[in-house]
């Protein structure tokens, strides 16, 4: 019996089985929260039980975290931009002619834009250059899991994602991922392109699914941390 409810703008999942508690849990990878809980659960239990954890709920979903960040940031000389899990400091390098870049160094991020480009080119810049980065990984994963997991990956986007670090449509075979992680450790990217690819062989997060993971990527609870951080 699956049924599904909103609390404080945020869906979960609720399924009736023959169990003696309620049970909640949060799946960071893909923003899903389920509840599971005894038969004659009354819903108002069920709504009371998940207002009461909806701080721990948020914490773990790491909603809108990055977002705020994001908000304040001024693409000015001196803020600090994560990349791939290192803080790099921005360093923004004005001139008058030529192509708008960005370019990694050690410990910075130089931003060679021409002089009086606004914040929202700027901003737009780095997202595209984050982009760039994880077109240029997400391939190199999926080619080296397709033929350990025996699975096909049609197609796969990066897209800016509030909920959600990645998403899968089973029948396409296409997976997209969250622009953010370019901001986290590589391990993370390879956490939910396998956790995407693993909804190819299983479709619901059943006991299946999370052997899988434990027999793919033996560490991926270390990596789902890494995530949230
Ligand atoms: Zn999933």
């Amino acid at each position: 019996m699956k049924s599904r409810l909103t609390v404080a703008g945020i869906t979960i999942d609720v399924t009736r089985k023959d169990i003696k508690n309620i049970n909640l849990r949060v799946y960071p990878a893909d923003g899903k929260v389920a509840i599971s809980c005894p038969y004659r659960t009354k819903p108002a239990k069920v709504i009371d039980f998940a207002t009461e954890k909806i701080s721990w709920i948020k914490k773990h979903l790491d909603r809108g975290k990055h977002y705020k960040r994001s908000e304040i940031n001024k693409f000015i000389t001196g803020e600090k931009h994560p990349v791939w899990g290192v803080e790099k400091e921005l360093r923004v390098i004005h001139f008058q002619n030529g192509r708008q870049v960005f370019l990694i160094g050690n410990n910075t991020l130089n931003l060679c834009v021409k002089t009086g480009t606004q914040i929202h080119h700027r901003k737009k810049l780095l997202q595209e250059w984050y982009r760039a980065e994880l077109k240029r990984e997400i391939p190199l994963l999926i080619s080296k899991w397709e033929p350990v997991m025996g699975v096909t990956v049609n197609e796969f986007g990066v897209k800016r994602m509030r909920t959600r670090w990645g998403t899968c449509n089973i029948r396409d075979k296409r997976i997209w991922l969250n622009l953010e992680l370019a901001k986290k450790d590589p391990v993370c990217l390879e956490f939910i392109v396998v956790h995407e690819m693993v909804h190819l062989l299983e479709r619901l997060h059943s006991k299946r699914f999370y052997y899988l993971m434990d027999h793919f990527l033996p560490d991926w609870m270390e990596r789902e941390k890494l995530l949230v951080l």
